[in-house]
């Protein structure tokens, strides 16, 4: 639908208007636009994307062995199977996107290279209008919709996160953050430093790991790693009978959420037990002489934070090749020649690999409007962690921490489906998340737990975040397993939104 309207300055715009406004094409993106088509298709609707193309993550990151870190049995759509291995590489990934979106014809929804840099709620019109910045035509133009479908992930896409090290300036080699990989970085016979030990450095390792002279896993403390083979025998049997393979994803999803469950739950219960079901494979691969208390045994739970899938081992293996090596210390300063650690030692380094992690994105760094008053989002409450108190018509992808981002992409696909379906039977147009009389005096909690999850990028900015009540709906609940069973049936009457 298309709108003109009159800017104070007398000059004509064209305002492109639709019932949903989705932001971001990457995963989420792709699985709101998915959702709407087909449980609301006749809302019309828009996905706005910054970048040249789709996929997000996928797009974004290029480094060397770039790969899930969860199985895409449960990291791919509930509607779309998987036929690969469990762990899947970046290319594998985009393929599966790209298989969604032709099959929907979803490009024809979708505008690259359109950032949103600010979103205004005007009640009085009952509609967001949105300013976009257009790289291809170098224009500023605005878009306006009744709902905003907030898909724009968690962390800023331009760059990632590098602490700064006294003489950085005086390192005579490149050092590379893997968010921003130059295509023509060549390592090949040099010794290289990753400073990090998440899933990133340990992707990253094996994949360079033949072809530099050595490289080196810098980390200022351990991390958890769940090694595993990189196939599904629940899978290989059922497509051995020839199962379709709808079957054969929903089968082995059942399966794998089943058993991850179970992990989860030893975890909580067990948290030394747990610790040593994941040290016992990297021993059996590293021998009893090897130092794993030091380097792989970690200081927080099992369940704090996320844990990558090492398949097949192969960070193992490429330590007790003697290709890479992992160092526990930390950095004094940068030299000329490498890294000076705090006990003393020395590193010597050709490339230094900064797999320091992420900057979070607070709402896709959009700045949010609300009648006239700037948006304080870390002064909102969520709903449900995917709504916020006083931000009308607007829900928010955010995808699970401990069990695959996707999962949630689905659940909140439908509950937004039923709400604007709801909204439609009641005749309204405008929905608020709104504290209730009996919710006034609530104890107000952090967006998560820092007891329960507590990854860096999310304690520097967990003050910027929303906080979340201490029950329900204004929980954040972050598990897959409760949130299956309550968001379907989540009441949409229980006065905690408020219709208009
Ligand atoms: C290397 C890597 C591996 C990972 N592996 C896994 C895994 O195995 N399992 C798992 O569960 N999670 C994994 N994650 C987490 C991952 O980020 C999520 O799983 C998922 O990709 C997030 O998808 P998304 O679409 O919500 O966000 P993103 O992939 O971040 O995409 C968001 C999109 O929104 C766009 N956007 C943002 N702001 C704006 C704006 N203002 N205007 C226009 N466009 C905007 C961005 O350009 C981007 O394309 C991994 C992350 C990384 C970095």
């Amino acid at each position: 639908m298309i709108e003109t309207a009159v800017r104070p300055a007398e000059v004509e715009q064209v305002i492109e208007h639709f019932d949903v406004l989705i932001v971001g094409a990457g995963i989420s993106g792709i699985g709101a636009a998915h959702h709407l088509l087909e449980q609301r298709p006749e809302k019309s609707f828009v996905v706005l994307e910054s970048q040249l193309g789709f996929g997000g993550t996928w797009r974004t990151h290029r480094y060397p062995g770039t790969r899930s870190d969860s199985d895409l049995y449960t990291y791919g759509y509930r509607f779309k199977p998987w036929t690969g291995a469990p762990i899947a590489s970046k290319d594998e990934i985009v393929k599966y996107l790209a298989e969604v979106i032709e099959a929907e014809d979803l490009e024809r929804y979708i505008r690259y290279q359109h950032t949103i840099t600010a979103a205004e709620w005007s009640s009085d019109d009952r509609r967001w209008t949105l300013s976009v910045s257009r790289a291809d035509t170098d224009q500023r133009v605005q878009f306006s919709a009744n709902f905003l479908w907030m898909c724009q992930g968690y962390y800023r896409h331009a760059e990632g996160h590098t602490p700064t090290w006294e003489g950085m300036d005086r390192f005579k080699g490149p050092i590379v953050h893997p968010q921003s990989w130059p295509d023509d970085l060549n390592y090949v016979g040099k010794r290289v430093v990753v400073v990090g030990s998440g899933a990133t450095a340990a992707t990253l390792i094996p994949a360079m790991a033949p072809d530099c002279a050595h490289i080196t896993m810098l980390q200022r403390s351990p991390t958890f790693f769940f090694i595993r083979p990189n196939t599904n025998e629940v899978a290989d049997m059922l497509r051995e009978l020839d199962v379709p393979e709808e079957w054969v994803h929903e089968i082995v999803r059942r399966k794998i959420l089943l058993d991850f469950g179970a992990l989860t739950q030893l975890a909580l219960d067990y948290p030394d037990l747990a610790r040593e079901e994941l040290l016992r494979p990297i021993r059996e691969i590293l021998g009893d002489d090897y130092d794993i208390e030091t380097h792989f045994n970690p200081h927080y739970q099992p369940w704090q934070q996320r844990i990558a899938i090492i398949p097949e081992g192969d960070l193992f293996e490429g330590i007790r090749s003697g290709q890479a090596s992992v160092v526990t210390d930390e950095i004094e300063c940068f030299t000329e020649s490498g890294i000076l650690l705090k006990s003393g030692a020395t590193l010597e380094a050709d490339i230094i690999i900064t797999a320091t992690g992420f900057d979070m994105n607070v709402l896709g760094d959009i700045g949010f409007v609300v009648d006239g008053v700037p948006l304080d989002f870390a002064r909102t409450i969520t709903y449900r962690g995917l709504m916020f108190t006083g931000v009308p018509n607007m829900a928010e992808v955010f995808g699970y921490f401990r069990a695959s981002w996707t999962l949630r992409v689905d659940l909140i696909g439908d509950f937004v489906c039923r709400l604007l379906g709801h909204m439609e039977e009641l005749g309204v147009s405008v929905v608020t998340p709104t504290l209730r009389d009996e919710d006034q005096d609530m104890t107000l909690l952090p967006w998560v737990d820092p007891a329960d999850f507590n990854p860096g990028y999310l304690a520097r900015m967990i003050d910027s975040l929303p906080r979340q009540g201490d029950r329900d709906p204004w929980r954040h609940a972050s598990n897959y397993y409760e949130e299956r069973e309550a968001l379907p049936v989540a009441d949409l009457d229980d006065g905690a939104l408020r219709y208009v």
